[in-house]
């Protein structure tokens, strides 16, 4: 991996009228990596999301992303970023053949619907209206818009909540298998577990600022050198290793 920035935060402020949402954050995202911002309801992480991705006017601060100044050339931008759009605009009577042709006329870009559907595991679904899927192959199909444009750097807020353990896991390896050819990936999630299986380097904001930024692993040390021990020894397995055991299949149909 990489250690060059790929994106810049300097001193972002962001203000809803009088209440300040987010109060000076600064970080940086390598290039190659799958970078977390962690962080309780309310604390900022889409605010900030959303600014990045040019769709939200910040208050002041500098974004650099790929070297682009935000304020200069915003449209450069959203050329090499993905953004999982709203699923409201996914029109219900589509299949997901002729929405990813729709979404591909609005980029001007040239995409093979199919070959886009297999690298999310869709390609059966392919005559399919989005509102005929699963949750977890919703949020696939969202993702695999997100690619339509070639991205460099993809920003997923909350991919997988709502989602069974094994779509989770299923989702898991996409955004792993995407960060595997080379894209960069900002997630937001409250899942711990997740965090800590897929980020390389996690921000944790809260209230609008950021509290901590290392791996998840240093960030781990770092609390246990501080003497904290868990309160009762935990077991070698927990109930979700026992669900999946039990129900979970390589991407079982959801
Ligand atoms: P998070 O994604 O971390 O849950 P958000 O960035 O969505 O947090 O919101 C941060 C804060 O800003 C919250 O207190 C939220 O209520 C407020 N907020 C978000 N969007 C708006 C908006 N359009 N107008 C006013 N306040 C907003
Ligand atoms: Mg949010």
């Amino acid at each position: 991996m990489s250690l060059a920035p790929i994106i810049t935060v300097q001193n972002l402020h962001k203000s809803y009228g009088s209440f300040e949402a987010v109060k000076g954050i600064s970080f940086e995202v390598h290039q190659g990596e799958i970078f977390g911002l962690l962080g309780p309801n309310g604390a900022g992480k889409s605010t900030t999301l959303e600014i990045i991705e040019t769709l939200r006017p910040k208050t002041s601060g500098e974004i650099w992303v790929n070297g682009v100044n935000l304020d200069t050339d915003p449209e450069e931008i959203k050329k090499f970023i993905g953004v999982q759009l709203q699923t409201s605009g996914f029109y219900p009577n589509l299949n997901l053949t002729e929405l990813i042709q729709l979404f591909v006329g609005l980029y001007q870009t040239k995409v093979d619907p199919i070959q886009l559907l297999k690298k999310v595991n869709l390609e059966d679904k392919a005559k399919s209206k989005f509102k005929e899927l699963s949750g977890g192959q919703k949020q696939r199909f969202s993702i695999a818009t997100t690619l339509i444009n070639q991205p460099k750097i993809i920003f997923l807020d909350e991919p997988t909540t709502g989602l069974d353990p094994q779509a989770r896991r299923n989702l898991w390896d996409l955004i792993k298998e995407i960060r595997e050819a080379g894209t960069t990936v900002i997630i937001t999630t409250h899942y711990m577990d997740e965090a800590e299986i897929l980020c390389d380097r996690v921000a944790i904001v809260d209230a609008g600022k950021i509290i901590a930024i290392n791996s998840p692993n240093q960030l781990i040390d770092e609390l246990v050198a501080t003497g904290f021990e868990k309160e009762k020894e935990i077991k070698k397995a927990n109930l979700e290793d026992v669900f999946i055991q039990l129900t979970g299949k390589e991407w079982r149909a959801e």
